[in-house]
């Protein structure tokens, strides 16, 4: 079974997309099979990895992560969540390209967003409140079991990791993130309202773990839907923090962004070693190339920093797990 992993803060701009996209690309780099899930309606994932017109005429109807919720809002039978599946072909020149040299078998692939997932959070809210007790257990299991049911129908030795990265804020579709996800991820650029939010999303965490296994033992075996047997006690772990866009003066963090991560560090969440430094052209330019900056070539120094970093952090990420 593949890992999965979220990528969520409620903040935007900290830096949830650029890491998950570059944690998977360099995982599959380094020979990992690599499942990305965009579940942010803004798509900035997806448009990381394809053109817009390609997402347009190619996927924009038969190939995102909006398909699979809308085959239970509307009751119809759609794709296979593994057809929604795409090989964004950048990538994976590039990781070919490699693997000729290193007999890598790694690869990256992506299930794409849309801008009308924000009607999916619209139209699943109101299915959470039903008559008797069984069934609004038996509703709010399903409705934030649906990604969760996605990912296992995919045969078990598929993929190495599922990252997904989330929208900023905690509504169903996060949820389902969650609830599908063994650890969570937290990138905090280290100022005052990023840091903000780090406790209020951890007890949003723990109310949603308490709810869903409350509502788990309140539904009787035989009420169970042919899917839904495999419905289990969900509890997603923080793995850590992982500081962004950290701004250094002589190798060390500026001092405003010190009493940030200092603060943290007090707070006694793990946060990784290994931190991404700022560099707002190296990483603006990086999403129209279709290839993270992790797998890009160094050009200069600053580049090669943010390369190093990033790989170093993966290879972090994949020690704490
Ligand atoms: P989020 O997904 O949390 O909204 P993004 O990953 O989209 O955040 O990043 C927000 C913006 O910041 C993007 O324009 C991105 O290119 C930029 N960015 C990301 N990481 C860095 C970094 N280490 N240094 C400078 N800019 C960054
Ligand atoms: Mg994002």
């Amino acid at each position: 079974m593949a890992v999965a992993v979220s990528v969520i803060n409620y903040k935007g701009g900290v830096g949830k997309t650029t890491l998950a996209a570059n944690l998977g690309a360099y995982l599959a780099a380094q020979g990992k099979r690599v499942l990305l899930i965009d579940l942010d309606p803004q798509g900035s994932l997806t448009f990381s990895f394809v053109s817009e017109d390609e997402w347009r005429d190619l996927y924009k109807d038969r190939k995102t992560v909006r398909l699979w919720f809308d085959r239970y809002i509307y009751d119809r039978a759609g794709t296979a969540f593994q057809d929604l599946i795409i090989q964004p072909p950048a990538v994976a020149e590039r990781l070919a390209a490699q693997a000729s040299r290193t007999r890598g078998t790694g690869r990256l692939d992506l299930i794409c967003s849309d801008l009308g997932l924000i009607n999916v959070d619209l139209e699943l809210a109101p299915r959470l409140s039903s008559g008797s007790a069984t069934q609004a257990a038996h509703n709010f299991l399903k409705v934030h079991s649906l990604l969760q049911e996605g990912i296992r129908s995919l045969p078990p030795d598929r993929y190495d990791f599922v990252l997904m990265d989330c929208p900023p804020n905690f509504y169903i579709v996060t949820k389902n993130a969650l609830v599908a996800s063994d650890h969570y991820l937290v990138p905090v650029r280290p100022d005052y309202l990023s840091t903000i939010g780090l406790d209020e999303l951890e007890r949003h965490v723990a109310q949603l773990v308490e709810e869903y296994n409350g509502y788990l033992g309140r539904v009787p075996a035989a009420r169970l839907g042919p899917n839904e047997p495999g419905w289990q006690p969900i509890r997603p772990k923080l793995l850590g923090v992982v500081l962004t866009m950290v701004q250094l003066y002589r190798d060390q963090p500026i001092g405003v962004q010190e009493h940030y991560i200092r603060r943290l560090q007090e707070k006694g969440v793990p946060v990784f070693e290994t931190r991404i430094r700022d560099n707002t052209s190296l990483f603006a330019e990086a999403p129209q190339w279709g290839v993270p900056v992790v797998l890009t070539q160094a050009h200069n120094p600053s580049q090669e920093l943010a390369r190093e970093e990033l790989e170093t952090l993966t290879q972090e990420f994949v020690q704490w797990l």
